[in-house]
């Protein structure tokens, strides 16, 4: 077993599955985790919304922003399209910058409108990332987070705390950019969406429980992998 196999592992065993991406239950307007899957277009089209709206904020302020859009019926791209700009940037207020996702909000939902998101489904995860990588106000982060949650098709996302991480470990550099980082765990994590997905949101958990951005090592679980201790 390679060490991000190992750190996968040992993660997986102290905080146990994550649930991640939290979805909205049907007739409820908050998030919660959860273990299922998204079967639905809603559930697709929310997490597309969400992939956005966390962009430089905390998961927390989404929250507030998807269930001011689910009390008003706005998570469906042909709602958002029919609704003025302002008043969906009044609504997502919490999630920050929000004239700037208010109209990438509205960038996505023309682009499910020209795409369907069936026609999505049947694309690779290669040819999906391409084309979302081209939608105005998505990047690598993003589109990632997208192809593997949404749509269910392995593509790892890379983040601030995987950098942090895993250059703290000493399995990258601490300037190693995304696209090195992404091949990196594609060629030595097994290619599967549910680890994919899972070892993202341990990631996320182990940022902040222990490797936060000035690290608490002591009873870190991953300590004895780290470069720190090696
Ligand atoms: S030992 Fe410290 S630096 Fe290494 S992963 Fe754990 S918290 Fe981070």
């Amino acid at each position: 077993m390679n060490r991000l196999q190992k750190i996968y592992s040992v993660l997986h065993k102290t905080y146990g599955p994550q649930g991640w991406w939290p979805l909205t239950p049907l007739g409820s307007t908050r998030t919660r985790h959860h273990s299922g899957r998204p079967r639905k277009d809603a559930h697709r089209f929310e997490i597309m919304l969400g992939a956005i709206l966390t962009q430089n904020t905390a998961w927390t302020n989404v929250e507030k922003a998807l269930e001011q859009l689910h009390k008003n019926k706005l998570v469906r791209h042909d709602r958002i399209l029919k609704t003025k700009k302002e008043k969906i940037a009044g609504l997502i207020r919490s999630a920050g910058y929000y004239n700037q996702k208010a109209e990438r909000l509205a960038i996505i939902s023309k682009f499910i409108k020209d795409n369907t998101l069936r026609s999505l489904m049947a694309m690779d995860a290669v040819g999906l990332r391409r084309l979302l990588l081209e939608v105005k106000g998505i990047g690598p982060e993003t589109a990632d987070s997208i192809v593997l949650y949404a749509f269910e098709k392995p593509s790892f996302v890379i983040d601030a705390y995987t950098k942090r991480i895993f250059s703290r470990v000493g399995l990258c550099a601490a300037d190693a950019d995304y696209h090195e980082m992404q091949i990196m765990f594609e060629q030595d994590v097994r290619k599967d969406v549910d680890v994919y997905k899972e070892y993202h949101a341990l990631i996320v958990e182990h940022a902040k429980r222990h490797c936060r951005t000035k690290p608490k090592c002591e009873g870190c679980p991953i300590s004895k992998l780290c470069k720190r201790n090696i």
